[in-house]
């Protein structure tokens, strides 16, 4: 299959391919999504076909105005208008009671559904062209870092998919926010730019966290956010998140670079002085930057070829908590703290 790279203005068509049932990556405002047909098994197939996704992994359905919802789910909790006012259109997920229209494909076999409204002029416009809502985890090869540009989806997705529509680089970087409805207390399934703390505030209750955010998932547990227990977002080289000042942290990565070849992930300010190739993570104190480069910086250790990259722990205020959550998915739940004595 030839993969088409489309322009934003080319809505038309991106909808033209969704209607018969092909694939399609998307701009948002998170990162890419590969979109199909939610209300269609056999659309929503083939992006576990061209991900390698497990279909265990249940999908986001994306829809463009609120009223869409109704349909989709079996009962909408009045706490979901709150939620929407203060969060829709963006990067917030509810899991909700799914209704017999979504196809068992798209949950994993579960009986809840994620939906999300994006906020992106070219999603929302090739959702209401598509006249379907639409399916879309992101665009990536599963277990790679997410796409954050049309050239990281052709780079995974090239011959796999019909087309990808360039809407320029993402704004956020990281996933959207889940949070589920369907347990006893409202619960934070996957962090992302929307914070609990933002999400408590709207329904006046405290939200529960769930252990898998923190933390790998043991073998036989079942988990209530699917995707979470997978090694994700992950370049070939290995990912080594590193706790430590500036100094220790530049003296640690040079003595590694002796022996191997490295790269670092540093803050803006921090970059003198590394004797192996670095990209640079954003200025310190700004986690939007820190979201905004986490996954094209990981890409590029790919590009480079180094066998390790080692990470600055970014500070987990903010969006900080999801770039960690991603970080720590892709180093396999490692971090390395400095103390100054392991030098
Ligand atoms: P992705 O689309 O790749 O960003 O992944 C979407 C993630 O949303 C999945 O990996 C799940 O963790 C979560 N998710 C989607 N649907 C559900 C659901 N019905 N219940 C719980 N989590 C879900
Ligand atoms: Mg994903």
């Amino acid at each position: 299959m030839k993969t088409r790279l489309l322009k934003s203005e080319e809505i038309k068509e991106a909808g033209r391919i969704l209607r018969n049932g092909g694939l399609v990556g998307i701009p948002t405002e998170t990162v890419y999504g590969l979109a199909a047909n939610a209300l269609s098994s056999e659309a929503v197939l083939k992006i576990f076909e061209a991900k390698g996704r497990p279909d265990d992994n249940p999908l986001i359905v994306h829809i463009a105005n609120l009223d869409e919802i109704d349909d989709l789910v079996a009962y909408v909790p009045p706490v979901v208008y709150d939620l929407a006012k203060a969060f829709w259109p963006g990067p917030l997920t509810i899991v909700l009671e799914k209704s017999d229209i979504i196809p068992n494909e798209v949950t994993a076999g579960l009986d809840t559904v994620a939906i999300r409204m994006p906020n992106h002029k070219v999603a929302q416009e090739i959702i209401r062209e598509a006249g379907v809502p639409l399916a879309a985890p992101s665009a990536n090869t599963s277990g790679r870092p997410s796409p954050t540009t049309a050239q990281h989806v052709m780079e995974d997705m090239d011959g796999r998919i019909d087309a990808v529509i360039d809407g320029g680089p993402c704004s956020v970087g990281v996933e959207s926010t889940v949070i589920t409805l369907c347990t006893r207390k409202p619960k934070l399934l996957r962090p992302g730019k929307i914070t609990p703390e933002e999400i408590s505030k709207v329904l006046g209750t405290e939200i529960e966290i769930d252990d898998a955010v923190f933390g790998e998932i043991l073998d036989g547990e079942i988990p209530t956010s699917p995707g979470m227990k997978y090694k994700h977002y992950s370049p070939k080289a290995n990912v080594i998140i590193v706790d430590a000042d500036s100094d220790d942290f530049r003296n640690y990565v040079n003595l590694k670079a002796e022996k191997g070849k490295v790269a670092a992930i540093v803050f803006d300010e921090e970059s003198k002085g590394f004797n192996c190739d670095i990209l640079f993570f954003g200025k310190e104190e700004d986690d939007l930057a820190h979201a905004n480069t986490l996954f094209s910086n990981l890409r590029k250790c790919d590009e480079l070829g180094v066998d390790t990259v080692f990470v600055h722990c970014p500070s987990a205020e903010g969006i900080g908590f999801a770039v960690i959550n991603r970080l720590l998915r892709a180093a396999d739940f490692e971090i390395l703290s400095l103390g100054g004595d392991e030098l």
